[in-house]
């Protein structure tokens, strides 16, 4: 676990109820150092409301608005449990810039245990980006984060890991967007520093005028440096999952010259930039012997699915060699439904 460097000082903290516009009030107000903790109530037509927790860390010295979300989905503790850690941690006097942690993207998940959706309306939060003005409780937060933080981001992290059923491989995660070398070129370059072993990328051919769905999909066609972390499993707090998110924010901080902080890399890192997902025929109960993170053969008989009555309804064979990322760590599963993904390098 990282340490800031230096003696912590006192911040005064207030607590802002103002609406939406709060978040622009206090970038534009709040005095620097400081550090300022408010709730954004965002309510939709049906009766719902939603208060999600945001901190704004000003830095002593100017310079660019780094931003965390998590909780976009509410059974990935470790990855909120890191930014609760991160806002208790971080020290504004070390800072040249803004850091901004939206500590619960989506709090009616969380604090309802509801893994994947917002059970407010059912949505997953994480697949109605750039959400709307208008729509359901989760479009309206989609649309929150992506007009008022992806919009004052420079950088932008979506923080995940393995949610209440799926077991997964810790990673690092971009877009390999070849039509805007500049950018992605950044990105990789901050994600080769997270200290995380492994670093998924993956295609980018979204256009303009298609909905990203994604947070950062979203931040990454806004033009923004924006990276996912995918780390923790099987909806559990994991005290080195957690570590491994901070140190990944303290080393990226510290790259871009942001915090004062020593980084703690690990060069032996290993990309992966191609994904086989094996999606589910069947509706059943799923065997399998092995885990996130294991190595499979192409034509490794991987998991089974029976029925009920322990009839066998499916045997999965590996369709590619390469390590599982994530898979179903829990019994049930659905038509449909990815079991496994799979990663290797072309
Ligand atoms: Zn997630």
């Amino acid at each position: 676990m990282y340490k800031p460097v230096g003696t912590l000082i006192l911040v005064i903290t207030h607590f802002y109820a103002f609406g939406q516009d709060s978040l622009q009030f206090v970038l534009e107000n709040a005095k620097r150092p400081s550090v300022e903790n408010f709730y954004i109530k965002i309510d939709d037509d049906q009766g719902h409301s939603s208060s999600i927790p945001i901190s704004v860390i000003k830095g002593k010295e100017n310079g660019p608005v780094f931003s965390i979300i998590s909780g976009v989905h509410g059974f990935e503790y470790s990855s909120i449990m890191a930014s609760h850690e991160l806002l208790q941690e971080l020290n504004p006097e070390l800072l040249s810039g803004t850091i901004i942690i939206v500590l619960l993207s989506n709090p009616d998940s969380f604090y309802g245990r509801s893994p994947f959706v917002n059970p407010q309306d059912q949505l997953n939060l994480n697949r109605v980006f750039p959400g709307s003005k208008t729509g359901s409780a989760t479009e309206r937060i989609a649309h929150y984060i992506t007009t008022e933080i992806i919009a004052r981001s420079d950088i932008f992290i979506d923080m995940h890991g393995g949610d209440a059923s799926e077991d997964l491989l810790s990673f690092i995660g971009f877009y390999n967007n070849k039509g805007q070398q500049e950018q992605t070129e950044k990105i990789k370059k901050l994600a080769e520093v997270t200290g995380f072993k492994y670093i998924v990328s993956w295609p980018y051919n979204l256009q303009k005028d298609q909905p990203a769905k994604y947070a950062f999909k979203q931040a990454v066609q806004d033009g923004k440096i924006a990276l996912i972390i995918e780390a923790g499993k099987l909806g559990n707090v994991q005290k080195e999952a957690v570590n491994m998110i901070k140190n990944a924010i303290y080393n990226m901080l510290a790259e871009l010259k942001i915090y004062k902080v020593e980084k703690k890399v690990n060069t032996d890192f290993i990309n992966m930039n191609k994904q086989t997902y094996i999606k589910s025929e069947h509706t059943g109960i799923f065997f399998s012997d092995y885990a996130a993170g294991d190595s499979i053969m192409k034509g490794d008989r991987i998991g089974l699915i029976k029925n009920e009555f322990g009839e066998l309804m499916n045997e999965i064979k590996a369709p590619n060699s390469g390590i599982i990322l994530y898979k179903i760590g829990t019994p049930p599963v659905n038509v449909g439904e990815t079991i496994m993904c799979i990663v290797h390098n072309q």
